[in-house]
């Protein structure tokens, strides 16, 4: 067991006795003050507030001569429980009832024998996981989430609204879409930051305007996180969304009218890849590629032939809807025989890239797009990776080719995902993303379901619900998000529907397993999902599995 402690003058001699006290039964760590000069509670409240905040503690003790100035200033922080205790009684409740986890204590009110007693009770209680308890435990959670934005509960309540509903659904459904994730606090902090005010037209040290150094200071450090994440040589991390980074690229490497081979639309490719509604489809000379008919995967030999055929002057790889692994290394060399540009767009797969789930584009293409927000579960936007000798057509492209003052809010808190990335955990997290989708959609293929390609390799699969159950994919999701499990309808290769119904559903693992759900909770969600396509008109499936969704998604919740 871990103890973080700290006090103000005023609780100094009590600190000290309760050091004494607890030293033997705890690692118990004194955060100061270290000597009985005056200062501010709010200072050392604030340390031991972010160790049991951030799970360096287990606990925290803070004392002063109240215990109040400490609680408040502690309560602050997400994640902190404190409470004021100056009786035995109450540290047992508020352990059990509460699950408290910061206990303060009032040096002018409690004997120091008896802090110490209360002190040993607070730590010996345990959490008591009876549901009514539990339940209260969970709103006291969700009023600190909604915390982040309590000045617009008054100031713009209509707002406040569309975002406590937001709140709500997260809590209350099971997400599985493929393209979105769950953003860490971390990130919403930075994004919601006052570095939001600041105008930097440029790139670090040569902005337009005066006052960048701590813009400068957050997007050099975006910069230079994705580059070691990802072992590029070059990152712009500007692009407002990843269409806007597969712009960067062809602004900075071919002109209107060159060929751009990639992926079909309706095979898995993605609007900005060259769809005739979209800037790419109407600047450039698209020539789509497709999966092969039979086995549903890249055929990289037919790639190829097609390839020295067309002679395009980028092939572009990735995808938004390709559950299989992409030979990175085998299109490079088909790059090479037809003299082209390697641009991998790997939008949907960076968080898998980035935890080592799914082999690296970086190594072999000449550029690399991405966007932020979908596996790799940062804040909405777009990245450029590239090799040092396309960095300044690259940046110039960006800015001032096709984008005006950067979000440097946002930029930090890429910067914040990166560094998050960065931490041994992410990839168990990844990995656990793919084991997670391999479960969910075998679960769902030994009811029947026939899924295309036959399975999955990465954090999403495609249930071809027309060949197996004659529905459409748009009203299959329709049914699933009646019963709380949201996917999207999505077109499969050689789909006879048209793109507004399909022939199928997208199914992904990112945010579920963000929230910390495992091959358990798979196999439930799994099962739910063949109930209700196999009921798809009986509302009464619907009505029982969204109750099941609700208690399951309620187990996880959102942070
Ligand atoms: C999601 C996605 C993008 C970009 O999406 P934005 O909505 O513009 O951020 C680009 N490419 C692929 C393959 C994608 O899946």
């Amino acid at each position: 067991m871990k103890i973080s402690m700290a006090s103000d003058h005023g609780g100094f001699e009590l600190k000290a006795t309760l050091l004494k006290a607890l030293a033997g039964t705890a690692e118990v760590l004194d955060l100061g003050p270290y000597e009985k000069a005056s200062c501010d509670y709010p200072d050392y409240a604030m340390k031991v507030a972010a160790d049991v905040a951030s799970g360096r503690a287990d606990f925290g003790i803070l004392v002063c001569r109240s215990g109040i100035g400490m609680s408040m200033a502690a309560n602050r922080f997400q994640n902190v429980r404190a409470t004021i205790c100056h009786t035995v009684d109450a540290a047992v409740t508020t352990r059990q009832h509460n699950g408290a986890n910061v206990l303060c204590l009032g040096a002018d009110i409690v004997s120091p024998e008896y802090a110490v007693e209360i002190a040993k009770a607070f730590l010996a209680t345990p959490v008591d996981n009876d549901e009514r308890h539990a339940r209260r435990r969970m709103k006291l959670e969700r009023a600190g989430r909604l915390s982040d934005c309590s000045g617009l509960m008054h100031d713009d309540p209509e707002i406040f609204a569309a975002i406590k509903a937001q709140v709500d659904q997260e809590d209350s459904e099971i997400n599985l879409i493929a393209s979105e994730n769950t953003s860490s606090r971390a990130c919403r902090e930075a994004a919601g930051s006052v570095l939001m005010n600041k105008y930097a037209e440029g790139y670090p040290g040569k902005r337009w305007y005066s006052g960048c150094l701590p813009v400068d200071a957050a997007e050099e450090l975006a910069r230079k996180r994705a580059c070691e994440l990802f072992g590029a040589e070059h990152a712009n991390v500007q692009p407002h969304c990843g269409s806007a980074a597969n712009m960067a690229v062809y602004f900075a490497t071919i002109r209107p009218g060159d060929t751009i081979m990639s992926l079909s639309l309706d095979q898995g490719g993605h609007l900005s890849h060259g769809s005739p509604v979209n800037f790419s489809g109407k600047i450039y000379n698209i020539v789509p590629y497709t999966v092969d008919r039979e086995t549903e995967m890249l055929d990289y030999d037919a790639l190829e032939r097609q390839a020295m055929e067309v002679r395009p002057k980028i092939l572009l790889s990735g995808a938004s809807a390709y559950p299989r692994t992409i030979d990175f290394k085998r299109i490079r060399e088909i790059c090479d025989k037809v003299g082209c540009l390697m641009v991998v767009d790997m939008a949907h797969i960076a968080g898998l890239v980035a935890g080592g789930a799914h082999p690296s584009p970086v190594p072999y293409a000449d550029f690399v797009t991405t966007t932020t927000h979908k596996t790799l579960g940062g804040p909405r936007g777009g990245m450029v990776l590239c090799r040092e000798k396309y960095a300044k057509a690259l940046d110039s492209a960006v800015f001032p080719g096709m984008q005006g003052g950067p979000l440097e809010n946002i930029i930090a808190a890429k910067a914040v995902c990166f560094r998050e990335w960065m931490l041994p955990e992410k990839k168990d997290y990844a990995a656990q993303v793919v084991r997670n989708c391999k479960v969910l959609c075998k679960t769902v293929q030994d009811r029947g379901y026939r899924i295309v390609s036959g399975g999955t390799d990465n954090h999403l699969f495609l249930v071809d619900v027309k060949t197996t159950k004659g529905i459409t994919g748009k009203d299959a999701a329709a049914a699933l998000d009646a019963a709380g499990i949201v996917v999207n309808k999505n077109t499969i290769p050689y789909d006879t529907e048209s793109p507004f119904r399909t022939s199928g559903i997208r199914v992904g693992t990112a945010s579920v397993t963000t929230r910390g759900m495992r091959e358990q909770e798979m196999i439930a969600i799994g099962t739910w999902i063949a109930d209700v396509l196999d009921n798809i008109a009986d509302t009464s499936v619907q009505a029982r599995v969204k109750e099941e969704a609700k208690k399951l998604a309620q187990r996880f919740l959102v942070p």
